[in-house]
């Protein structure tokens, strides 16, 4: 199950020990992968981290890109404040229903009793929406399409760094529109842009879907998600965008005159992406050793590792190594130079394999003969991954070349692995057995909130969402044996 992670021995002596091997203990090979490659470490408060700069640079990777893309498709940033009054999310029924047991609240300001409670946010839409009221009057206001990169709280019962902790980093679109039609092509269009990080940046081939009603955000009138395979072949959700129809906008009224003069409340939209997706690049990637980052996110794309004995080797090796760093680094691949006196190269080569480093560069006395360097791929362990004799003669196009093959193939394999562990169900029995080896199964399904929820009960899994992509004939329901319009999939999830 989804353990509570143990906050003992965190502050011992770091060992430069390897990692438990992936294949033996999935969670603890994730939290050792965490800890010995410095991506993060635990706060003193249960659920929180501290993310470290190895960690935090892919936080950057995600956030240069989706914010190029929001910008693109013509969204603004901005910011809101964090304290929201605890009257703001009664407001919305479901909404506080939904987020009651997760708010963490200020009660005391400046050593006095408030007045009134404040919610640190759990998502902005109560305080957006109020601002949004005061900023909406006609339709020559709409739409508003903005993002905000925050910070927010989840009182969360079950933690893990990255996939669930009781603060993260996180970017909130939030947009008001005149139609619900042009809300709802906004709410898709988003779960796209997160499917082409996904897919483009991550390698991580997610099924794209509308969730059930169960598993619908609280407020929503559909929510739209990306679910992807770990290595252990759970489901993250990672990434999910909102159609929120009128109902913020009833609870505030948000409202504009139309192009008649009629008063018409606004049809909304939200959409996030948070630090989870750092733990779901971490655990759709990776082997028995440690990480293993697609290129596009990784903090480090190539390490060059001088190899020498004598002080003369050294002079020589080093001075190659650094022409060749230069190389790279002025044709913007991000690399590294571990000209380290006090490790041997052994050492490095495991220390920078196990941080998930696409590609490394040995240069030892004899290449530098040739003015040629041996290149490593870390997708490909051992001898069959290594190129000897590259020339320095284009070792930039080379490397680049490189980077965008290790990308491909990494997303080939974590799509031949999701495709292998995807069990088409015909009946309960088929999804129970699906699922008990591990697997996501999917299947036509038309039942009741009762029915899923009997699943989750009996079987661990959740409906993870009914994908767009969906067979061109309707069919029977695997559970009740009606028709069914819709195939959807079930799996264990994060
Ligand atoms: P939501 O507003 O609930 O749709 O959340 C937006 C996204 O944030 C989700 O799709 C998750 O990927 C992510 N998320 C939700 N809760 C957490 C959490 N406790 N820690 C990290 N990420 C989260």
């Amino acid at each position: 199950g989804d353990k509570p992670q143990g906050q003992k021995g965190q502050n011992q002596k770091r060992s430069e020990e390897a990692v438990t091997p992936r294949s033996q203990d999935f969670s603890k090979w994730y939290l050792d992968v965490i800890e010995k490659a410095e991506l993060a470490d635990y706060g003193p408060v249960r659920g929180t981290m501290v993310i470290r700069p190895y960690g935090y640079a892919i936080w950057e990777a995600i956030q240069t890109w989706l914010d190029a893309r929001f910008k693109e498709t013509g969204h603004s940033n901005m910011y809101f404040p964090q304290l929201i009054p605890y009257s703001f999310i009664e407001k919305e029924a479901s909404h506080v229903e939904g987020f009651s047991p997760e708010l963490a609240l200020v009660t005391i300001g400046g050593g006095k009793e408030l007045e009134e409670r404040l919610v640190v946010r759990p998502t902005s839409e109560t305080i957006v929406n109020h601002m949004f009221a005061q900023w909406v009057q006609s339709h020559r206001d709409l739409p508003i399409l903005i993002n905000q990169w925050a910070n927010v709280h989840r009182w969360e019962m079950r933690t893990r760094p990255f996939v669930r902790t009781l603060e993260f980093l996180w970017q909130e679109g939030h947009t008001a529109h005149s139609t619900p039609e042009e809300a709802e092509e906004e709410a898709l269009k988003m779960i796209h842009v997160y499917e082409s990080f996904a897919l483009e940046e991550a390698a991580i081939p997610v099924v794209t879907g509308r969730k059930s009603k169960l598993e619908t955000f609280a407020g929503a009138v559909h929510t739209y998600t990306i679910e992807a395979m770990m290595g252990d072949r759970r489901a993250l959700q990672a990434g999910t965008s909102h159609n929120l129809g009128q109902n913020f906008a009833r609870a505030f009224g948000t409202q504009f005159t139309d192009d008649k003069g009629d008063l018409e409340y606004v049809w909304q939209t939200s959409w996030g992406m948070s630090t989870r997706m750092v733990g779901g690049i971490i655990m759709a990637h990776g082997d028995d050793t440690g990480l293993m980052f697609p290129p596009r996110v990784a903090p480090i794309q190539a390490v060059v590792v001088p190899i020498w004995k004598t002080a003369e080797e050294k002079e020589v090796v080093v001075e190659m190594a650094d022409q060749v760093h230069d190389l790279l680094k002025s044709a913007a691949v991000r690399v590294k130079l571990d000209a380290a006196e006090q490790k041997t190269p052994g050492w490095k080569y495991n220390h920078w394999e196990m941080k998930g480093v696409p590609i490394r560069i040995e240069i030892g006395p004899r290449d530098v003969e040739k003015r040629a360097v041996v290149v490593a791929r870390r997708d490909v362990p051992g001898k069959a991954g290594k190129t000897f004799g590259v020339s320095l003669d284009g070792l930039d196009g080379y490397i680049k070349d490189l980077l965008q093959q290790i990308q491909d193939s990494l997303l080939a394999k974590a799509t031949a692995f999701r495709d292998s562990n995807i069990a088409d169900v015909k009946s309960y029995e088929d999804l129970k057995s699906a699922i008990s080896e591990g697997k996501w199964a999917r299947g036509y399904w038309s039942g009741s909130d009762y029915d899923e929820a009997l699943v989750k009960e009996q079987t661990g899994a959740t409906i993870r969402c009914f994908p767009f992509d969906q067979p061109s004939v309707a069919g029977v329901c695997l559970m009740t044996g009606n028709p069914a319009s819709e195939i959807a999939i079930f799996a264990k999830s994060y």
